[in-house]
């Protein structure tokens, strides 16, 4: 077998070394067997046995979730066991097996391939989302009806993998969490897309963008992921192996090289203080933010609240769990997103069409104005949690201050009902906006009369700035966080937010690469939220270099025309202020 390099997008940075598993969403292929007539009632209870088997672990499996990661999540499962329990589907089979005479796992796969078909024409969008719902239960049931049932399964794995995948969906990836999972790589997404921040935050290196890794790779192949670089080796030659595990030891001798600054303040040589807080997806992420010594959470993307489930969240399971992240977090501040949905954060258990959703549609408040039953109930139990911590929150996407009040409006009346009703909250509780689209940056001057603080979104402020979709690996190549434009609009959000003299924080992936948050120290950029895993060495970065001479760097960057021309100077800059920084992690 040769060794084959694919190359894709660096998501996580990292190095893997292990077997890849294949999340395979296809269909299995199923040998057509004729029975005999007295074989008939054998097949039944077969078909019968394999649904009860397929039940039990749909049970174990949904215990594991609720137990690793609280009852919502494992919520996913519940369209699975309606599939299971659809008494059209089972007699169809019955009957089949009977009239045509064949084996249990042939007729099921042929009624299941109707059903998938009815499924993925139907008009209702809900509905058609169902579809990858009842082939995964169908895979689950004929696993279990064929003898051959070697084929790994994610809830089965024990031994420690490389997760290979077109696509991770958010429930994937939330299922991995707390398992031994070596790394991931997928055919599809950009280095800001929700795999690759669900990677940073597990904590694994990620390849994303590799196009058709599933179809060149196969299961138990060694893989290496390099995460740096974006490469997913595959059969590596003996020499390559060679060259990254000691690459690999290299790293992890490196990982706790700054362990020692954990508990010191991110502050310049000349006495400049940054921030440093930490992003949060799900808020079993806690205990491992404050390991790295995170001074609070600067965003908390409440979207994955919404997303792995059928239903959508109460107001109480949300007052519990913010409540419960502003406990653990105090004193430090937890700073809510408001719902953030769609883009690449889709949200199945609402009934809207998808196509309604695009980064140009649907998204964010928009829909929280739309929808402002859904809203509320957050806003309500983003406040009710407020008195049990320090708890901040943030509007996300905000196009202009006729947004920000018509927001602000709802959240008044949220207030006044509270009051109504004596319900307490923390009247002096912050909010701010996040600046992610080029009007809210025009328009800086104005917002920020009427908020408490700002935070640069960059993930979204590069795509909407340069045109360039964000998790369409095709445009990787041009999605460019040093591109003067972009620049200049962090800039002009920090002069409007200084001039104000409210707090501009920046919670984008640019804030976690050292050479970027670099030159965004220079932009005057005061607090900076990221994963926590790259914490330490960005802290590290700060604690070795002047203020003044990252405003140096940055007055040189405005002038000049090129992302690549600024890259290339912070490269030199970062070199020659802080050489121990820039290591093979990243
Ligand atoms: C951003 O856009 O930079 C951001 C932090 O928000 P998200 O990645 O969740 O869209
Ligand atoms: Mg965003």
């Amino acid at each position: 077998m040769s060794e084959i390099v694919l190359k894709g997008v660096p998501a996580a940075p990292g190095i893997s070394i292990g077997p890849a598993y294949i999340l395979d969403k296809q269909e299995l292929i199923v040998p057509q067997r004729e029975i005999l007539e007295t074989e008939i009632p054998i097949e039944i209870a077969r078909f019968e046995e394999a649904l009860i088997k397929t039940r039990e672990e749909i049970a174990v499996l949904q215990k594991k979730i609720s137990d690793d990661m609280g009852g919502q999540h494992a919520q996913i499962f519940e369209a699975h066991l309606l599939v299971l329990e659809d008494r059209t589907l089972i007699e169809d089979v019955i009957r089949q097996i009977r009239s045509t005479k064949q084996s249990a796992e042939f007729v099921f796969s042929g009624v299941l391939k109707k059903y998938v078909k009815v499924f993925s024409n139907i008009q209702d969008e809900y509905l058609r989302e169902r579809t990858s719902d009842v082939s995964d239960i169908g895979r689950r049931v004929l696993k279990n009806l064929i003898d051959e049932n070697k084929l790994l399964e994610l809830d089965h794995l024990n031994g420690e993998l490389v997760i290979i995948a077109h696509d991770l969906s958010p429930s994937d990836t939330a299922s991995m969490f707390n398992r031994s999972i070596l790394a991931f790589a997928t055919d599809i997404g950009g280095r800001t897309s929700h795999t690759a921040i669900m990677a940073k935050s597990l904590g694994v290196p990620a390849v994303v963008g590799l196009k058709d890794a599933t179809l060149r790779i196969s299961n138990q192949d060694t893989v290496i992921v390099d995460g740096r670089m974006g490469l997913l080796i595959v059969n590596p030659a003996p020499k390559t192996l060679e060259i990254y595990k000691s690459e690999k030891s290299r790293i992890q001798e490196l990982r706790h090289r700054f362990d020692d600054i954990k508990d010191l303040p991110a502050t310049t040589l000349d006495g400049h203080k940054i921030d440093l807080l930490a992003n949060l997806e799900l808020p079993e992420e806690v205990p491992m933010i404050r390991q790295h010594g995170a001074e609070g959470i600067g965003l908390y993307r409440t979207e994955y609240f919404y997303m792995n489930r059928v239903d959508l969240p109460t107001e109480e399971e949300q007052f519990v769990a913010y409540k419960e992240v502003a406990r653990k977090m105090a004193p430090y501040p937890v700073t809510i997103r408001t719902l953030d949905l769609g883009g690449d954060k889709f949200i199945s258990s609402l009934q809207i069409p998808r196509d309604m959703y695009p980064f140009l549609g649907w998204r964010a408040l928009k829909f929280c104005l739309a929808r402002p039953d859904i809203f509320k109930m957050q806003l309500k139990a983003i406040l009710r949690a407020s008195v049990h911590g320090k708890i901040r929150m943030m509007y996300p996407m905000v196009s202009g201050p006729g947004e920000l009040r018509s927001v602000n409006k709802i959240l008044t009346e949220v207030k006044q009902g509270l009051d109504d009703d004596k319900i307490h909250y923390d009247t002096d509780m912050q909010v701010g906006v996040m600046i992610e689209v080029p009007s809210a940056v025009m328009t800086a001057d104005l917002l920020s009369k009427e908020v408490d603080f700002f935070s640069i979104g960059t993930n979204d402020l590069i795509q909407y700035t340069l045109a360039v979709d964000r998790v369409n690996e095709q445009m990787a190549d041009f999605y460019e966080p040093y591109h003067p434009g972009v620049l200049r609009l962090i800039k002009m959000t920090v002069d409007a937010g200084h001039k104000r003299k409210i707090s501009v924080g920046l919670c984008g992936e640019m804030c976690s690469e050292p050479l970027q948050a670099l030159l965004l120290i220079g932009l005057g950029v005061d607090q900076f939220s990221m994963s926590p895993v790259g914490m330490l060495q960005i802290k590290k970065m700060i604690r070795s270099v002047k203020f003044e001479d990252a405003q140096r760097l940055a007055r040189a960057a405005l002038k000049m025309a090129t992302a690549r021309e600024i890259e290339e100077l912070c490269k030199l800059r970062l070199a020659e202020l802080a050489p121990n920084i820039l290591n093979p992690e990243k």
